[in-house]
Order: C-alpha cells, then structure tokens, then sequence
C-alpha cells in the first residue's frame, strides 16, 4: 500500500500527517483572518481559523479539521450577502473556492451546465449567454460564486435560479457523504431553500448543475426589462448587457471603487401581507392604494390572498431616502435598500441604521423587515 503525505498548517504549527485513502491537497488552516475583506459590505472582526478549499478532498479535511477540535464551521462563498459582527467568529471559516472547467452537455433544446460552486455567478451566467442559452440571462451581474446562489435562491427582474437548477452536488455533514440533490430536494421558495432552512449549515455545496435552453426567446418579464427592447426578440447576451446596465445605474453592480455597491445588496426582504392591507397601508403613506408598489405573491400555505410590498418603497416612506447618511454608513444613493458602507464603518454602525429603518417602518405600516443578509457572529449555532 503506497502512503501519501499530505501537510495540515494549524495553530501556527506544522504537522505532518500520513494517509493512506488517496492522493489529498495541502489544506492550509490559517489564524485569526479578518473576514471584512472577504465581503462587499467591508465590515466586521476577523475568523478565528480560516481555511480556503479548493476540491473535494480538501473540504473533506477542512471538515474534518473541525470537528476534531470541535470548531463551529462556516461556509464562506463570494461574501456578497454576509454581514459580518465585529466580533468575528470563533470557529473555522472555510471559503469554499472550489474551482475548475464548467462542463456542458446534451443536445438539442436542452443543455445541461455543470458549475463547480467557486465559479463567479457572473462569469458562469456570461458563459450561459455567449452560447445563446436562457434561463440565466436577467441574473447576470449578481456578485457572489455560484455554490451561494442556491442558498437564498437568488433572483431578480423575474428570473429564480429555482427555475433553472437541476441539481445540486453536496457534503452532507449529517451522513458525511457527497450526494446529489435535485430540484424539489432543495425547497425552493422565495429567499429560501434547504440550505438555509434545514437548519443552515448542513450542506456544502460543491457544484451546481442547471438545465437551460437552447433556441429560445430571452425572459422579459419586468417592465423595466421590456421597455428596453420594445417589439424585438433580443439574444440572451444582449439581456445580459441590459440587466447589468441597468444593475450599474442602481449602484447593484458590485465595484469596490464604487461606495455605492459597497453593500450587501437589498438589506431587507420584500414582505408579504394580506391583500386586505393594502388600503390601509396606502392610507398610511397617504397615496391610492393603486400606487402602493406591490405584486400578487403565490403563497400556498396561505388561505388568504397575499401580496409581495416593495421593502424599498416601506423603507423610503419611513423616512429613509437614497443618499440618507448616518456617520459612516448610508443607504445607496441609487438605492433605497442597500445600506452602504461610506468607508471605515463597523458592524455596529450597520446594526444602528438598520434597526432604526426596521423601528420606523413597523412604527408606521405595523410590518417587521426581515434582514436578507446572512449575519455571522460569535453566536452563531452550528448544530452539525
Ligand atoms: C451589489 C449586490 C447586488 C445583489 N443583487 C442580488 C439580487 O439581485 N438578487 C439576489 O437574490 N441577491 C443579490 N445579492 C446578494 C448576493 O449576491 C447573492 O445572495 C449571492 O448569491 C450570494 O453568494 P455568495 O457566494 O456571495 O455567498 P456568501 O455571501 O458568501 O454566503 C451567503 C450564504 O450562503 C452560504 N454559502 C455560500 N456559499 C456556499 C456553499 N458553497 N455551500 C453552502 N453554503 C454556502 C453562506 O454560508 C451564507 O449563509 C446582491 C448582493 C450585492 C452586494
């Protein structure tokens, strides 16, 4: 039997460790890494170890790695909807940067794309939209690695990738294993799945597979979208460059020298209510109810027809306008739901101005915000 030695850098000490299962990957643990950096909002302490995985084998490690010494353990992507407390975290991060070649196959109408999940998002949907395919095309300039968007079940200007997703390779940390989920496995809803639900932190996705098409029209959903192609049928690269034209002029393309995307995109979720309190809400802001910005919501659970309230009209209504400032952060000035950070800021300058929005707007619809944004911290649980 052939060993192979493998090097696990820990604690700032080096151990070496002899194996005998298959060929493995330096994995490198390392102390005390601010995360700040790590994540487009730019704030918050620093992980207590942090390890960056680059395959399978080296997931396997890093997992391994924490349990044995009884580390909490998160899954860090491309940081684009983390918030991070100042406190930092006191377990082991592990960015899951799991790269490679994005594999195509099928024929005909349907393709099928393999995305190992520390692809960029953007990238992947570029890719999908150079080979004329749909399904991705009104997502493209959403930041963050394509293992996060299945999380919250990314999605904008009418498209989900719920819709798209075939399947979902993971490391399962109750069975321990690799396996393949498939769509309905995942539970998509709006804002959620499995993977942030079950409860988070079970799953370690590795790749993502999604089912597009070839030969079909672009998704134009949202009026914003249509009214810039009018009667034409554009290509899906064609919505591509749109979508992030239109992205870049709501300050929701991600540019570190742009203060203005350098946020956590949309802070709070769209709330659902009953339909019925749309007069009363409209009351309230002193408009028709027609002009309460809102869209018929398919909740299956509910009895009651409910409607999707636009968080970014409630937040603007309570008080809060694009451009507001509060010391070192502020909302976007070309939108009304990015809290930004104007330079310097804490985690506690985000808290303040988020608990005055969500104080101010309940104060005045009786709605509670709910936080999009994952937030780490020396709380958080990691029941696996
Ligand atoms: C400017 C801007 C615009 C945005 N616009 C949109 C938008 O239009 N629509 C939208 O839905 N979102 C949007 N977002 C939010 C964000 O980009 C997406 O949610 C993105 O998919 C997060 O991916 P990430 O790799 O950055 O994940 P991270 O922020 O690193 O992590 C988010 C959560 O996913 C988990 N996670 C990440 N990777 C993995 C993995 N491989 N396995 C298991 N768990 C994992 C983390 O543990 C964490 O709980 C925007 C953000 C910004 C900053």
């Amino acid at each position: 039997m052939k060993l192979r030695h493998y090097e696990l850098i820990a604690w700032g000490q080096r151990h070496i460790v002899w194996g005998t299962l298959r060929p493995v990957a330096t994995l490198q643990v390392q102390e005390q890494v601010a995360l700040a950096p790590f994540t487009t909002l730019g704030v918050g302490g620093s992980a207590r170890f942090f390890a960056r995985v680059a395959s399978e084998n080296e997931l396997e490690e890093a997992v391994a790695f924490a349990t044995k010494h009884s580390l909490p353990l998160f899954a860090l992507g491309g940081g684009s909807n983390l918030v991070i407390r100042d406190e930092g975290f006191h377990g082991l991060v592990l960015h899951l940067a799991i790269g490679g070649e994005m594999q195509m196959s099928g024929a005909g109408d349907g393709i099928r794309y393999d995305v190992p999940a520390g692809v960029s998002w953007d990238d992947f949907v570029l890719s999908a939209c150079e080979h004329g395919l749909t399904g991705v095309e009104c997502l493209a300039g959403i930041p963050g690695l394509t293992g996060g968007t299945p999380v919250q079940n990314v999605g904008a200007y009418g498209q989900e990738v719920s819709q798209t997703i075939g399947s979902v390779r993971v490391y399962d940390r109750v069975v321990r294993a690799f396996l393949v989920l498939t769509n309905e496995q995942c539970c998509f809803a709006y804002r959620t799945s499995c993977f942030n639900t079950q409860p988070s932190g079970r799953y370690l996705v590795t790749q993502v597979s999604f089912d597009l098409k070839a030969g079909a029209s672009a998704a134009l959903r949202y009026p914003e979208l249509k009214s810039r192609f009018l009667d034409s049928t554009p290509l899906p690269l064609e919505v591509y460059h749109v979508v992030r034209e239109i992205r870049r002029a709501k300050g929701m393309l991600f540019s570190a020298s742009d203060p203005d995307s350098r946020s956590a995109g949309s802070f709070f979720k769209n709330p659902f209510v009953p339909a019925s309190r749309l007069g009363e809400i409209a009351e309230e802001a002193a408009v028709a109810p027609a002009s309460v910005p809102h869209w018929p919501a398919a909740l299956e659970d509910r009895s009651a027809p409910h409607v999707k309230l636009a968080a970014a009209w409630l937040v603007q209504m309570a008080g809060f306008p694009k451009g507001f400032s509060d010391g070192a952060v502020g909302i976007s000035s070309r939108h009304s739901l990015a809290l930004v950070n104007r330079g310097g800021a804490h985690f506690s300058d985000v808290a303040r101005l988020r608990d005055r929005i969500r104080e101010e707007v309940y104060a005045r619809f009786s709605i509670r915000l709910e936080q999009e944004p994952v937030e780490l911290g020396p709380e958080t649980r990691d029941p696996f």
